[in-house]
């Protein structure tokens, strides 16, 4: 596995493979790597020929209250796990690197970034879609690899491509859980032995959301009701938000229809977690 830290280093490596036709797949994360940034390396390297993984904790993507400074970094240990995992090439960039003195650019995508993490976090999402529109244009990868995790952020990154022309195909994997069903993300390394505890309530709600659409309910504030219900009898938890939406759009529906995207924020002492669930409510 190589590791580079400029982008001509990186295009330099890419060129060969990429004159040899060789299918190119990239892999964006922030680092401090679990189970969850493994399995988008094992789809890329199911499906390409070379694996790029970039790990770049992106300052534009958090506000000036946020966590840019505390994210968990481990840049030793994840390299040796994106080697174990089959990465062919890593790209680290320094801040300066990708935003040198003079960068004058935003990429944004309207409306999808609006609701839900949109709404909680002004200007998140312009962060994730300039840094990616970046990583897109320094590694020109035929797929991209992200988690339903994020579903609003994929689902903001497709519409990018198809806006763009970026002649790329957007892949979502699903999320990854540990065993008792907390959806794994590196800022659960934030989370003391009891908080650990009460994260569980996020995964709980969704597996109610489940029930009751099975159930037939198909109004959509009465089930965001019960779910705020659920996650309210958590002490330690905290509702950012709860919705329920449309898939595509990510507007809140009234009447639920299939499928049915159920997304949550739920602060657990101070550190804010997401989780989300595509439902089938059919009828
Ligand atoms: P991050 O390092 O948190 O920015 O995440 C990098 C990529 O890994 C994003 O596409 C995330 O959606 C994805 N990811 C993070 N957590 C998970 C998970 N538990 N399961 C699947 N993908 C994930």
């Amino acid at each position: 596995m190589q590791v580079f830290d400029t982008v001509s280093g990186l295009r330099e490596f890419l060129a060969a493979h990429r004159a040899a036709s060789k299918r190119i797949g990239l892999v964006p994360t922030m680092g401090y790597l679990h189970a969850g940034h493994l399995s988008l390396v094992h789809a890329a390297r199911r499906e390409c020929d070379v694996v790029v993984m970039s790990i770049f904790v992106n300052p534009k993507q958090f506000g000036p209250q946020e966590d840019f400074a505390t994210y968990p970094r481990d840049m030793e240990g994840d390299l040796h796990q994106a080697c174990e995992a089959g990465v062919d090439a890593v790209f680290a960039p320094s801040v300066q690197e990708m935003y040198p003195p003079g960068f004058l650019t935003e990429v944004a995508v309207h409306e999808l970034t609006a609701p839900l993490c949109g709404a909680s976090r002004p200007g998140h999402f312009n962060g994730v879609t300039t840094v990616v529109a970046k990583l897109f244009n320094i590694v020109g990868p035929d797929r991209a690899y992200f988690g339903q995790k994020d579903y609003q952020q994929v689902t903001v990154l497709r519409q990018m491509a198809t806006d763009l022309c970026m002649p790329l195909e957007v892949i979502t994997c699903p999320t990854v859980r540990e065993p008792d069903g907390l959806a794994m993300s590196s800022r659960n390394a934030y989370l003391n032995p009891a908080e650990r505890q009460a994260a569980l309530v996020l995964s709980r709600a969704l597996r109610l959301a489940e029930e009751r659409l099975a159930q037939g309910e198909r109004q959509g504030a009465r089930l965001t009701a019960t779910l705020r219900d659920c996650i309210v009898k958590e002490p330690l938890a905290r509702i950012d938000y709860v919705a329920v939406c449309d898939p595509d759009t990510l507007r809140e529906v009234a009447q639920i229809s299939d499928p049915v995207l159920v997304a949550l924020a739920v602060y657990i002492g101070k550190t804010r977690l997401i989780d989300n669930a595509l439902l089938h409510a059919e009828n």
